[in-house]
């Protein structure tokens, strides 16, 4: 919660797929007592919303049309819902991640998703994750952090996020997927996955969980001292 003693902030983590980004920043917010959201999961819902209505990444028009219409809600703690829909369980599945680098790429689809992002950061103190927060979203958040991890620390880390929501994972598909994201994110030409000049890089392959949350909270609380 803002208050006076602890003035509105935005945390931003921005880092490659399945670096721990999401599980870090929702550990994060907890401690701090603020909210998280997480980006990455709205462009999967529009990516689920996209192939229910069996549209392709090209059908730039009616992808557009579609995401206009859409009406996004965070709760206190960040919990998406998307025209009323809790989508988080099936926004996981192989084919949704398979097919959501190709759907985030799309300038209209960021155009739209953007604003609502950043409505939902000025609201209150949030930990913000994605990509482009740090360089896009939100370029004068407080803090920014950029999370990294080798590949195969990354693949064997969302085999178990998977294995513990009860879905398939396969180890090798998981590889091949994250290192397929991982081009496509840094490769496309609007808003691509880079290090912002002005964060802090933390490579979390040798961290335990708890060691990377800490270098965060203590950092924020240390700076807002
Ligand atoms: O964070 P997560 O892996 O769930 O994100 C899924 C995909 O959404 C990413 O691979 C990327 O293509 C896209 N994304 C994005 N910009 C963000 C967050 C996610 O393009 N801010």
């Amino acid at each position: 919660m803002d208050s006076p003693s602890r003035p509105h902030f935005i945390l931003a983590i921005d880092g490659v797929s399945g670096s721990g980004k999401s599980s870090t920043a929702k550990t994060v917010a907890k401690q701090l007592g603020i909210l998280h959201l997480d980006t990455g999961a709205m462009y999967r819902a529009v990516t689920l919303l996209a192939l229910e209505k069996r549209l392709q990444p090209g059908q730039i028009r009616e992808i557009e049309t579609m995401v206009e219409a859409l009406h996004w809600d965070a709760d206190s703690q960040g919990k998406l819902t998307v025209d009323g829909r809790d989508l988080s369980r099936e926004i996981r599945t192989d084919r949704v991640t398979a097919a959501v680098s190709d759907f985030a790429r799309i300038p209209e689809v960021r155009h739209s998703l953007v604003p609502v992002q950043r409505a939902i950061g000025m609201r209150q103190s949030a930990v913000v994750e994605g990509r482009d927060m740090a360089t896009v979203v939100f370029p004068d958040a407080r803090f920014k952090f950029f999370m990294s991890a080798s590949p195969e620390v990354r693949a064997r880390r969302r085999v178990m996020e998977l294995h513990s929501m009860g879905l398939p994972g396969d180890y090798a598909q998981v590889l091949a997927n994250l290192s397929e994201r991982d081009s496509k994110d840094s490769g496309r030409e609007h808003s691509p996955l880079s290090i912002a000049a002005d964060a802090i890089e933390i490579d979390t392959s040798g961290l335990t969980f708890d060691g990377q949350v800490a270098i965060i909270v203590t950092h924020v609380l240390k700076n807002l001292a």
